[in-house]
């Protein structure tokens, strides 16, 4: 055995997740419940879905671009329950209320409601320019508070009980240099969480924020992609292969998979939450309570994104 051997043998670090298409809540758990998530479509909403459906929901996904809907509803669609697809700019709250509409039409007045869309693109916060502020606060914060503010007036007219979970990160309590627009929105999606579910609880509505550590999937976008492979050329990180590429870069010596995310979702809107509201729990291997005895050197945001000097 060599030195490296024993070490990694000595680091396991944590264990890979359960396999896909496994749950730890009962079959069925969601038979007769729709749940509506934004950005359905790809990456880590898809996943969620995804989880949802294996309990038995039928899903409503809904986002900007038709054709990804449509692909994912037909890979969704495979796991069991109805899937309806709505395009949606969830900044506009006339459209937010016609998605509820095609909600209830297909299949019934969502109970879940998974607030998972957002946009983000890493800037030095001196190059931003005020669109990129404004539409990243639009679709993050303003759209959150637009969709969940639907739900809940549905759910105070009909008298009936659900469940809300905002996507949120974990730099909404950090901050997040190079993220200043969406760590400001996130901030504010996270303050929603313990607004809403006090005013909420009340009337049976519960609030949670649900918070997802590196989790890369196929759908990343280029700017997120190049900044992660500048960072950690290779190899591919996996969630199952410890200590590799970004993985080593974790606590956990692993990255999360999208479906870690999914399960915790599943449970936070389940009947075995219901005393949880207002809280928000980190799915991240405890990466961002990362600290190092020594802090490493300072390495400006433009350096990092390879940047030259700023140009006014
Ligand atoms: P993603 O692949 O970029 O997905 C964003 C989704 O939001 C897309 O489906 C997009 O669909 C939708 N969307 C964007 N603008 C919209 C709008 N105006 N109206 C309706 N839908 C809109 O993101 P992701 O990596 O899966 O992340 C999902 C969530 O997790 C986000 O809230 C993100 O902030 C959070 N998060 C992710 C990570 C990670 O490691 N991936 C880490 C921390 C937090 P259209 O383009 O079709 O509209």
């Amino acid at each position: 055995m060599t030195d490296d051997d024993a070490n990694e043998a000595a680091l396991p670090g944590l264990p890979a997740p359960a396999p896909l298409g496994t749950s730890a809540l009962p079959e069925g758990t969601y038979d007769g419940v729709t749940v509506l998530v934004t950005g359905g479509g790809t990456g880590l909403g898809k996943a969620i879905a995804a989880e949802f459906a294996r309990l038995g929901a039928d899903l409503v996904i809904a986002s900007r671009k038709e054709e990804r809907l449509k692909a994912a509803r037909d890979e969704l669609a495979v796991l069991g329950g109805r899937v309806t697809a709505v395009p949606c700019d969830i900044r506009d709250p006339e459209r937010v209320a016609e998605v509820f509409d095609a909600a209830r039409e297909a299949c019934g007045l969502p109970g879940v409601l998974v607030n998972n869309a957002a946009a983000n693109f890493p800037v030095p916060a001196e190059d931003m320019s005020p669109n990129a502020w404004r539409a990243v606060v639009d679709i993050t914060l303003t759209g959150t508070f637009f969709m969940t503010r639907e739900f809940a007036r549905r759910h105070l007219a009909a008298g009936t009980p659900g469940s809300v979970i905002n996507i949120g990160a974990s730099y909404a309590w950090t901050g997040g240099p190079g993220f200043a627009h969406s760590a400001a929105a996130k901030a504010g999606v996270r303050s929603l969480v313990e607004s809403l579910a006090v005013e909420w609880g009340p009337y049976g509505i519960q609030v949670n924020g649900l918070v997802p550590g590196l989790m890369p999937h196929e759908d990343m976008t280029a700017d997120i992609r190049g900044n992660l492979d500048r960072a950690a050329p290779a190899p591919e990180p996996s969630p199952d292969e410890p200590r590799q590429g970004l993985g080593s870069r974790q606590p956990a010596l692993r990255v999360g998979a999208p479906r870690e995310l999914g399960w915790a979702a599943t449970f936070l809107a389940s009947p075995y939450a219901r005393f949880i509201t207002g809280h928000t729990l980190v799915v991240d291997g405890a990466n961002w309570q990362r600290r190092s005895l020594v802090s490493p050197e300072v390495m400006p945001i433009r350096e990092q994104m390879g940047r030259g000097p700023f140009e006014a």
